[in-house]
């Protein structure tokens, strides 16, 4: 197989489903925070998958451990346990404090089980089933997530849209209190909201809403697909706020690039699952367990979080000192490498500039530039970043 980028653009035009806008490039090998594409031309990978290779491209711990499970077992279905799937759901359950961890194979997958585990636990109580999600928020695109999400944009034409979610600004804790009443089941939220602009939540509202569902006894969940597993410097955002969830879901960073998702739950609220409440075929099978225990290895081993709160500080103060000579830079949001540069001016087009300088990052939220790299990536590639950041803001004045 040879094909050039444009040959690939070609088939894409013609066979896949047209959901991506993409860009005009293929990649073929990725090593560490570096991306070559079809033609050999060598990029740095600011954006990894969308905050999912956190142990970067082709890690030699990450690419033997699947290896080697590929040669004894790939999949057995959940009728069995295995060992990588039981060794991960332990060492998961431990790092979290959440008693009890269910696998699936994406972000929206793991919402899904998160919604799910709430409103059994509230049938039990005698409450209703509505979920209160933020405004602004993102949790994936099966239909159930898009209604939590709650975006017109990735509703429109999808009805009958499911029931059971209504939306509250981010951040107002009596906007919240109001909307509680016998048929709400929890309150869905991410600690730092990802596609909505690296947006973190206020400390006192997490707080406030742990006491308030304590007090409701409803279930707080937290999606943690984007900022957990190492993103911002913690094993889970969560740890930044001293608030625990009842329920947290996890993906994106979880497999190193393999696709696996996981819903964890206390042992209060996810006692409320019975036998054949829920199910997966490919869900924590052998392979990507086996990934997943890999790449949490080398997070700890390479004291990956210390790194990545480091470098995140670094890269902070870079943005800050550069105000002065680029006032298209209103700040910079985040913890960790979960970062987004807020701009006075769209970012698409700096992030498209950016691309042409062979540096991957992405532009959400209009205005933002978000920077989410591997979490090993070296002081002298985020140099790059930084630059090429820069020299595009420049470029794309009027
Ligand atoms: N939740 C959050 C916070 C996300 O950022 C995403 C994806 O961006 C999802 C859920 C959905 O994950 P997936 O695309 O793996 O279904």
């Amino acid at each position: 197989m040879s094909y050039t980028t444009e040959e690939l653009h070609k088939i894409d035009q013609e066979y896949y489903l047209p959901t991506f806008k993409r860009y005009p490039l293929a990649f073929k090998k990725g090593k560490g925070s570096r991306l070559w594409d079809m033609e050999g031309n060598e990029y740095i990978d600011a954006l990894a998958g969308i905050a999912v290779n956190n142990i970067g491209h082709g890690h030699p711990k990450l690419v033997k451990a699947i290896a080697d499970q590929a040669q004894n077992l790939i999949h057995i279905s959940n009728f069995y346990v295995s060992e990588p799937q039981m060794v991960l759901a332990k060492k998961l359950s431990e790092l979290s404090g959440l008693k009890r961890v269910f696998f699936g194979n994406s972000g929206a997958e793991a919402v899904e089980g998160a919604i799910k585990i709430a409103r059994k636990y509230a049938s039990k109580n005698g409450r209703g089933g509505t979920i209160i999600n933020m405004k602004n928020a993102f949790h994936g695109r099966t239909m159930a997530t898009i209604a939590a999400t709650g975006k017109k944009a990735m509703m429109n034409g999808f009805d009958p849209i499911p029931e059971g979610f209504c939306h509250v600004p981010f951040n107002e804790i009596d906007l919240v209190k109001e909307k509680v009443n016998q048929d709400v089941a929890g309150i869905m939220l991410e600690p730092i909201q990802g596609e909505g602009g690296i947006i973190p939540a206020e400390a006192e509202f997490l707080k406030k809403l742990r006491a308030f569902c304590d007090q409701e006894n409803i279930a707080l969940i937290f999606d943690e697909v984007q900022c957990g597993i190492g993103r911002t410097g913690k094993m889970f955002a969560f740890e930044y706020y001293g608030v625990e969830p009842d329920i947290m879901t996890l993906a994106k960073g979880l497999g190193g690039g393999v696709p696996i998702g996981a819903v964890l739950a206390s042992e209060k609220v996810g006692g409320a699952i019975d036998w054949g409440d829920h199910g997966t075929t490919f869900g924590g099978n052998p392979l990507v367990c086996a990934a997943a225990l890999a790449t949490l290895e080398v997070i700890e081993e390479e004291g990956l979080l210390e790194k990545t709160i480091a470098n995140g500080q670094w890269f902070r103060e870079q943005v800050m000192k550069a105000t002065a000579d680029y006032p298209e830079i209103e700040g910079i949001r985040g913890e960790g490498l979960m970062l987004g540069v807020v701009l006075s001016v769209e970012s698409k087009p700096i992030v498209a500039t950016m691309m042409k300088h062979k540096v991957l990052a992405n532009a959400t939220a209009g205005n933002i530039v978000r920077i989410v790299p591997p979490l090993n990536i070296s002081k002298d590639d985020l140099q790059v970043v930084l630059d090429v950041l820069f020299q595009s803001i420049k470029e794309n004045r009027k």
